[in-house]
């Protein structure tokens, strides 16, 4: 991988909910196009980091960098990152066309590179002739693909992943690691996606971040984590069959 400077960077972050800290001194740097997994079981604070890295929660302590910017004070639609979530929340009274297009209109982008830019979306994703399509008449996996299309049309440096296969069927939710792995390869954008799925760790990531009640108990490759756990939790996490 490059050595070009980190897309994200976490320094020292904690975080606390009425005193029970939550994420406690995390510290990633996470590089340009990389995939990285946060795993790691329920509860151990893994959305709560996607939402200090979108701006919908502040750190108590520590820095949150972004393409080289302190995001101290930034709100979240002024973040260069957008999220995918576990829940589709398609607006249901809008087409897919219209559901891929809300921001682009939102910020005054003309009318036919709007066009250009939700088929080449649509293109990416698979979903070629859905535009007129409301999202009620469409699969889970289908509505993922769309909401996925939705948060990578304007763009973001850096995408975030919460869980977002976790409500698809075992056989569809394989499928879709694969087309997530095609849709990363192919437009470059740096994935953060949190996953309880060792498996689905494997399968996608470059590097794996394993957490366990706040903290980063390991980061590395799939094969070095696998290969070299750095503490009982993360070999019983990680060893782990479905
Ligand atoms: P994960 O995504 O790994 O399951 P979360 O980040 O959602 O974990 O939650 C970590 C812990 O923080 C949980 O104990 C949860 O109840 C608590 N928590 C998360 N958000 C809030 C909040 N807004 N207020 C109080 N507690 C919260
Ligand atoms: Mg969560």
């Amino acid at each position: 991988m490059s050595d070009a400077s980190p897309d994200l960077e976490l320094i020292g972050i904690d975080k606390a909910f009425a005193g029970a800290p939550v994420v406690r001194d995390m510290s990633l740097a996470v590089r340009p196009g990389e995939f990285l997994a946060l795993l790691g079981p329920s509860g151990s604070g893994k959305s709560t980091l996607l939402k200090l890295i979108a701006g919908f929660e502040a750190p108590d302590r520590g820095v949150v960098r972004l393409q080289g910017q302190d995001m101290a004070g930034v709100p979240p639609w002024r973040r260069n990152v957008n999220t995918v979530f576990q829940s589709y929340a398609l607006f249901p009274h809008m087409t897919v066309f219209d559901n891929i297009a809300y921001g682009l209109r939102r910020k005054g982008v003309a009318k036919p590179e709007i066009a250009r830019r939700v088929a080449a979306m649509l293109r990416l994703v698979a979903l070629e002739d859905f535009g007129p399509r409301m999202p009620e008449t469409l699969s889970g996996g289908e509505q993922q693909r769309v909401a996925m299309a939705r948060a990578l049309v304007n763009r973001p440096a850096v995408l975030l992943l919460d869980e977002p296969l976790s409500a698809l069927d075992l056989k569809i939710r394989r499928r879709m690691q694969l087309e997530l792995k095609r849709i990363h390869q192919e437009v470059g954008t740096t994935f953060i996606h949190v996953t309880h799925d060792q498996e689905e760790a494997l399968v996608l990531a470059d590097r794996i971040a394993v957490l366990r009640a706040g903290r980063c108990e390991q980061i590395g490759s799939g094969e070095a984590i696998y290969g070299a756990p750095a503490s009982r939790f993360v070999a019983d996490f990680i060893g782990q069959t479905n």
